[in-house]
């Protein structure tokens, strides 16, 4: 086959053959096919788009570049979680426990920061100790004991994700649905669960634009499950505005246990319930996240999972040594918050990384004072920035002040969850 017709095929908005894409992928793996011709057929699908056949085949030929995990050695249903990634988002930190706590097996392999959104390993590794490097053995181990493992997924795993992925990156070719969706379904085919939960955010801090966007991206991605033969269920929420108050590594897991003890703003809570309970359905467990979360079943759980991966959650998680106030430039009720613009001041404080090779702070960050809905003052917090120095302070403070836009008018919480996705179709307004 000719990489140059290939290219010219789908850039003429043809369809590919399931042997046409298992060449592209592994002549590129194995340098066949030069960066800049993977890049052009990229550009090429994410004009053109990819047909059902097409993004299926694409999906398995991904899941064949490497390893897949056997979690035989785990009895019960394995239920696994995703988010295509949000600003504030810890519901994993949340919801992956308080199933867990109700009986469901949790083997999750998750991802860090990307872009400006934050990454679970990241948080996680706030915990002093805490290693996210599980070999499969211990992984599973701790899955079958404790009920819950969160790990990094192994090099060996869908190597032409992160070859492709790479790429996209770099090329302008991340937001189109057929390569989201077979870029998070190889992933987590690969790493072996019966059942999925996805979490597809839309809106300013996501992704996918708007509703109907992320709808779309959900149906494919449960096609892609469910042809795999994992149950699958997408829920569509909401990312327009940060979810919860904080935003950062170390101040995430401080929310996170606060929520696990109780303590957890309505919509954050709203969100983390949903993906629990869906998982617990696909699991076949009769336990209620709910209760998990009233009898403390649930911190439990998760402070179990963190000593088990060797974290001393007792030795306190790090802390800004600059903490300082975000004033609101005038008086009204907050209407939204932009959620891209918080998280990108927040990948600057250094809780993501601007670059590949950056290290994470993970003390930096920000916590919302200031919620949508909420009556402020001028001069009262928006939020309180988190940060290693004056410097980085007074270089997010502005961009900061415009993320909050305040009206004259009372303003309704928009809602959270819009929609849920299984193999049967779309439920609204949940
Ligand atoms: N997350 C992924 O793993 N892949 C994408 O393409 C986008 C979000």
């Amino acid at each position: 086959m000719n990489p140059l017709q290939l290219i010219d095929h789908k850039r003429d908005g043809g369809e590919h053959s399931a042997a046409e894409i298992d060449f592209l992928l592994s002549a590129y793996l194995s340098g066949q096919i030069a960066d800049y011709q993977m890049a052009a057929w990229l550009m090429a699908v994410c004009i053109r788009g990819m047909t059902r056949a097409e993004t299926l085949a694409l999906t398995q030929a991904m899941v064949r570049s490497g390893e897949v995990l056997d979690l035989r050695g785990i009895a019960g249903v394995k239920v696994d979680k995703h988010s295509t990634g949000g600003v504030g988002d810890k519901v994993t930190l949340i919801a992956a426990p308080l199933a867990a706590a109700c009986g469901v097996k949790v083997p999750k392999l998750s991802g860090r920061a990307l872009a400006h959104t934050g990454g679970t390993l990241d948080k996680l590794e706030s915990v002093p100790g805490l290693t996210v490097d599980l070999a499969p053995d211990r992984f599973i181990k701790q899955v079958r004991e404790v009920g819950i493992a969160i790990a990094a997924q192994s090099p060996h795993m869908v190597p032409a994700d992160k070859a492709l992925y790479a790429l996209r990156d770099v090329t302008a070719t991340v937001p189109s649905v057929p390569l989201i969706a077979s870029s998070v379904m190889s992933k987590k085919i690969a790493a072996g669960a019966d059942a999925i939960v996805l979490d597809v955010k839309f809106g300013r801090g996501a992704f996918m634009p708007d509703p109907a966007a992320a709808e779309l991206l959900a149906s494919e991605m449960v096609l892609l499950g469910e042809g795999a033969g994992r149950r699958t269920v997408a829920l569509v929420t909401a990312m327009d505005n940060p979810l919860g108050r904080s935003v950062g590594n170390a101040l995430e897991v401080s929310e996170a246990l606060a929520a696990l003890a109780g303590e957890a703003d309505e919509e954050l809570l709203q969100v983390s319930l949903h993906v629990a309970r869906e998982m617990c359905a696909l699991a076949g467990v009769s336990g209620d996240p709910e209760h998990a979360l009233r009898s403390g079943a649930g911190r439990e759980t998760f402070e179990r999972m963190l000593a088990a991966q060797g974290g001393h959650l007792e030795r306190g998680l790090p802390v800004a040594s600059v903490q300082r106030p975000v004033p609101a430039p005038t008086t009204g009720f907050v209407e939204s918050i932009d959620a891209l613009a918080v998280g990108l001041a927040s990948m600057d404080l250094g809780a993501g990384r601007v670059r590949k090779e950056d290290k994470v702070d993970h003390a930096a960050g920000l916590v919302i004072q200031a919620l949508v809905g909420v009556h402020v003052r001028a001069g009262e917090p928006l939020a309180v920035v988190h940060a290693r120095s004056e410097q980085l302070v007074l270089e997010v403070m502005p961009r900061l002040q415009q993320a909050w836009r305040l009206s004259e008018r009372e303003v309704a919480r928009p809602p959270h969850v819009l929609a849920r996705v299984d193999k049967d179709g779309t439920t609204k307004a949940l």
